[in-house]
């Protein structure tokens, strides 16, 4: 245990304060302005990436800091190259949103044997002592709110019996997130699987059933979050469950880019069912995309969950400055176990967003109003 915490202790800017609870002493090791800090996003593809490197990177640069940003094009060995870059260019402060959380130990460890803090964004770090501190929002209460707005769409709460067919879908096996969302919802859910309410027609990923635990999450996972693989797989329920005219009556998924491959989908196995009648159902998502914005403008999508980023680059800037300053790292209101240590972490609030209040988006600046109209029209 001594050469353990020796080791953990190498080369950590908060050395000698504890790393699991909420007492940061906050570290030494002070940072020039000039000095360059690293910012690791997992892939382009996906919206919200893009706007967090750019947003996080303005805003050090404007403090007079030199940002190495790069994007892994969804490769972990790529990432893992991009983080030794960056900590042979110098970086002391490593800002990392991971495209494999279990991968990416390794190159983080290298970092802190080099003398940076590390910093797990949005998505934690897996299996290693190497991470200082998590920025990211309430994960499961985001699974919360989905799972909460399909049993409204349904009427559970007024007594509905059902049985109401519904598929779901959880994100990459690859991410601890997507297990975190998924819990949140399966909460909500599986009462209701339970007293035989909700059923789940298909045998995707073996069958979702009553005993469905939330350590089962990877058998209705999609890798890499992709549209295209949610497409194909909510086809083949289609075609295996659904081909006679039986009623979908929900689809819980995780993410916009998953709801837009179930909608998709249905779009080209089931004409006959309409957005915006009772043969279209409740789908839920995540990230306020723009796709998304549209589809729930057009009654296609139900709902979906809104990070506000701007909000997570605000919190882990501030938290660089702390730590750049040699200061206590406030704001602190949780900690994740990654396995190894349990990470102090910086949870935000996400938000329920729908038709109803679909414009919120516009003020919390999120999108402009010139943009909202396109989107909605
Ligand atoms: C993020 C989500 C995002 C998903 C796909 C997750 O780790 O927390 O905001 O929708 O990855 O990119």
């Amino acid at each position: 245990a001594f050469i353990s915490s020796l080791a953990i202790c190498a080369g950590l800017s908060a050395c000698g304060s504890t790393r699991s609870g909420f007492e940061q002493t906050g570290g030494t090791q002070k940072l020039e302005k000039g000095a360059t800090i690293g910012i690791s996003m997992p892939t382009k593809s996906e919206e919200r990436w893009n706007k967090d490197g750019n947003n996080l990177k303005n805003k050090l640069e404007d403090a007079g800091y030199k940002v190495v940003l790069n994007y892994a094009d969804d490769k972990p060995a790529q990432q893992n190259a991009d983080i030794e870059n960056m900590v042979n260019q110098g970086a002391k402060i490593l800002v990392v949103a991971s495209k494999d959380g279990s991968a990416v130990g390794p190159a983080v460890e290298k970092a802190r044997d080099a003398g940076a803090t590390v910093i797990a964004y949005d998505r934690l770090i897996m299996n290693t002592d190497a991470v200082d501190y998590y920025a990211t929002f309430q994960l499961e209460q985001v699974g919360k709110l989905e799972a909460e707005y399909l049993v409204d769409q349904l009427g559970l709460n007024d007594g509905e019996k059902g049985p109401f067919n519904m598929e779901l879908f959880t994100g990459s096996p690859d991410d601890n997130n997507a297990k975190y969302f998924f819990k949140g919802a399966w909460d909500i859910l599986q009462p209701y699987f339970e007293k035989g309410v909700l059923v789940c027609p298909s045998n995707h990923g073996g069958g979702v059933t009553k005993d469905f635990t939330v350590d089962d999450w990877q058998k209705i996972s999609v890798q890499s979050w992709k549209t295209e693989q949610a497409q194909k797989d909510m086809e083949s329920i289609l075609d295996s469950t659904y081909a006679s005219g039986k009623k979908l009556d929900a689809v819980l998924t995780p993410y916009d880019g998953i709801a837009q491959g179930v909608i998709n989908a249905i779009e080209a196995k089931r004409p006959d069912m309409k957005p915006g009648t009772e043969s279209w159902p409740p789908i839920t998502g995540q990230d306020a995309m723009e796709i998304a914005v549209s589809n729930i403008a057009a009654g296609k999508q139900g709902e979906t969950v809104f990070k506000n980023v701007d909000e997570l680059a605000d919190a882990v800037y501030d938290m660089i400055i702390e730590i750049a300053e040699g200061k206590k790292v406030t704001g602190i209101n949780g900690e994740f176990n990654n396995n190894n240590v349990d990470v102090p972490s910086k949870l935000l609030d996400p938000q329920n967003i729908t038709v109803e209040n679909l414009d919120d988006l516009v003020k919390a600046k999120y999108l402009t109003q010139e943009r909202f109209d396109k989107l909605t029209k």
